[in-house]
């Protein structure tokens, strides 16, 4: 991205640098150069003579949140090249409001999502850094008809089908050279069809190869099961649909050290137009899943499934809140867990001198509720101010 960032004093405020940390009271966060310079108690002093001041007395400030589950496939994101810069702006302000700085595509046209990429890494636009799966691997008949996509509001995206091993390494390799920052498998299709072991196993050696993670989309708990022997690293869904996780499965993925992101609020979304009582088992039972894997401390990484959802996030926060997640477990989903999955780097995901500046501003505190992890003042990204609460306007800014 380029440096546009001028440089910052986010001052006066309370300092989350790593969940399970006490907070720092009346500290500010300087920023040089897209990097946080310091973190240091105190308030009031002109760190830099041509800094940004940022009153953010009364503000939270966490790292900047991660969403490691969403879908540039909506129809609004089509032809990604050709949208208007103000225009394709409004529509990322609905990602950066909620203070996500970056952002894990799970499945989408790979080129179209790297031209939405390429104009917010341009500077034409500003936005969340962004990676991408590509279209995933699903079994050779799986992809969805067009009516599916169209009734889900979805762009109609022809996603990589495989039915053998040589197809599985090819597509695999095609994806990768083609830039894919990591492999997308759908487990099985509901349109029919299952990816066999072996051709897992083949799409994961073939990532691990290049370095880069598996995520996989289950619909039950033997897709669950048939991922992680394939060696997958992240398990994308829940899978309420196949009841309580035993503690079999819950020792599987434990000894695979995989990841879990819970998408706790797609389930009710997905069943919006069923019977209460069936909606509410569903999601009972998804909650009751993370609820198990966060007593085996399992890993969390958040996301929500973005693109089958709504964009805000306050029910996924309150439904892992319902699954026992304290808000340092919910903190380290945003930003520790998936920098030391994704990144390699669990202090990127922190508050620390030398970090890349990606930092969310919280109005209020979210150790005390966590809604208040959608009362984002500010997201900053590189240093950059990606999005600005409009109420909120900086103390030396011109009116
Ligand atoms: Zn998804």
């Amino acid at each position: 991205m380029p440096n546009r960032a001028r440089d910052l004093a986010l001052t006066d405020a309370t300092v989350y640098a790593a969940p399970g940390e006490e907070p720092l009271r009346d500290t500010a966060v300087l920023i040089r150069d897209g990097r946080i310079e310091d973190v240091r108690a105190g308030a009031g002093e002109q760190p830099f003579t041509d800094a940004l001041v940022l009153d953010c007395s009364g503000c939270h400030i966490t790292a900047g949140f991660w969403n490691a589950h969403v879908h540039f496939h909506e129809r609004k994101w089509a032809d990604a090249a050709a949208i208007p810069a103000s225009e394709l702006q409004r529509q990322l302000e609905e990602l950066t409001r909620f203070g996500f700085t970056s952002v894990f595509d799970l499945s989408s046209a790979l080129s179209n999502t790297q031209a939405l990429r390429e104009r917010i890494e341009s500077g034409e636009v500003r936005g969340p850094r962004i990676l991408t799966t590509g279209e995933g691997l699903i079994s050779a008949g799986g992809t969805p008809p067009p009516e599916v996509f169209r009734a889900l509001g979805l762009m109609e995206t022809a996603l990589s089908e495989v039915s053998n091993v040589p197809s599985a390494r090819a597509r695999t390799r095609e994806l990768l050279d083609a830039g894919a920052d990591a492999v997308k498998l759908f487990a099985s299709s509901p349109a029919g069809g299952r990816l066999e072991p072996d051709v897992m196993r083949t799409a994961v050696e073939a990532a691990h190869a290049a370095g880069k993670l598996v995520f996989v989309h289950p619909n039950d708990a033997a897709d669950v099961r048939a991922a992680l022997d394939s060696g997958v690293d992240v398990i994308a869904h829940t899978t309420p649909r196949s009841g309580a996780w035993d503690d079999a499965l819950l020792a599987q993925m434990e000894s695979r050290t995989a990841a879990l992101i819970p998408t706790l609020m797609v389930w009710k979304g997905l069943l919006r137009h069923d019977r209460i009582s069936v909606r509410e088992g569903l999601v009972a039972d998804a909650v009751d899943q993370l609820a198990r894997w966060l007593a085996c401390d399992g890993c969390v990484l958040f996301g929500t499934d973005l693109g089958a959802v709504d964009y805000d996030p306050g029910e996924e926060y309150a439904l892992m809140a319902a699954a026992g997640a304290t808000f340092p477990a919910i903190l380290a989903s945003l930003t520790t867990a998936p920098a030391q999955r994704i990144d390699g780097d669990v202090r990127r995901g922190e508050i620390r001198a030398g970090n890349p500046a990606n930092l969310t501003v919280l109005a209020s505190d979210p150790a005390a509720d966590v809604a208040a992890l959608t009362s984002v003042r500010y997201t900053i990204r590189a240093g950059e101010i990606i999005y600005a609460e409009p109420t909120g306007r900086p103390t030396n800014q011109p009116e």
